[in-house]
């Protein structure tokens, strides 16, 4: 369906405003090029154990009893734990604010990478039948073209993602780029410059910050390892950049 530009329906608000083109580049400290990416599935969730984020869910479900119940308008049923985050785009930040007990349709909304998944099956004929309308339309209420306007967003970030994330493999393999597994400034000078070489463009993850999980009783230590567990997550997604 084509959407005219002049009466191109307005995309509600989106719950999440994680930057869909995460990789840009700054000048660093040392004088080099720093390209920030942003490590897909790189949340709590996708780096704790199982005991550790079952331990967190039961901590969030003790503070609120009243966890059960989405705040979409139907009140859907809760099940995922969703986890907050601010992108500081000045810092290159990810900042953990807080989690919430949401449903599975609108857990799906917030989830860029749960969206692009749905969208491609779709245009490949993957995704099964619906027998009744979408949460998205049945529960928040948008309407059909929003729902296109938000699909063609969605796919053109997508692809202008790919494309950037392409050519850094690309530089990459050419030398010109190198992927730098942490901040640089969680490494040492001698490991600085065995890593990058002059005139490189080094390419290294956002930074993090997990301090608000104090408000779930983790004490500094705890939640330093806890920073510590992802940047080495970070650094294993890293090192497969051509499959992301
Ligand atoms: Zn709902
Ligand atoms: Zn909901």
């Amino acid at each position: 369906m084509s959407v005219s530009p002049d009466h191109a329906p307005v995309v509600p608000p989106l719950p999440t405003d994680e930057p869909a083109v995460p990789s840009d580049a700054a000048v660093g400290a040392s004088g080099c090029t720093l390209l920030y990416v942003l490590p897909k599935r790189w949340s709590l969730f996708y780096c704790l154990t199982k005991t550790q984020w079952q331990k967190l869910r039961d901590r969030h479900k003790n503070l609120y009893p009243d966890w059960e119940r989405c705040s979409c308008p139907k009140g859907c049923k809760a099940d995922s734990l969703d986890e907050r985050w601010n992108y500081d785009k000045v810092t290159h930040t990810k900042v953990f604010v807080g989690a919430s007990f949401i449903c599975k349709g609108c857990h799906w909304l917030k989830s860029l990478p749960h969206r692009i998944e749905t969208w491609l099956k779709q245009q490949t004929g993957r995704l099964p039948e619906q027998s009744k309308p979408p949460h998205i339309i049945d529960c928040l209420g948008w309407s059909q073209e929003q729902v296109d306007v938000l699909r063609q967003r969605d796919l053109r970030l997508h692809q202008v993602e790919s494309s950037r994330l392409q050519r850094v493999v690309q530089q990459a393999q050419q030398g010109k780029a190198t992927v730098v597994p942490s901040p640089v400034e969680r490494l040492s000078p001698a490991e600085v410059s065995s890593f990058i070489r002059p005139g490189q463009v080094a390419v290294v993850p956002w930074r993090l910050d997990l301090s608000a999980l104090s408000r779930y009783g983790y004490s500094p230590a705890e939640i330093e390892a806890f920073e510590r567990r992802m940047y080495d997550v970070a650094a294993e997604r890293m090192a497969s950049i051509t499959s992301w």
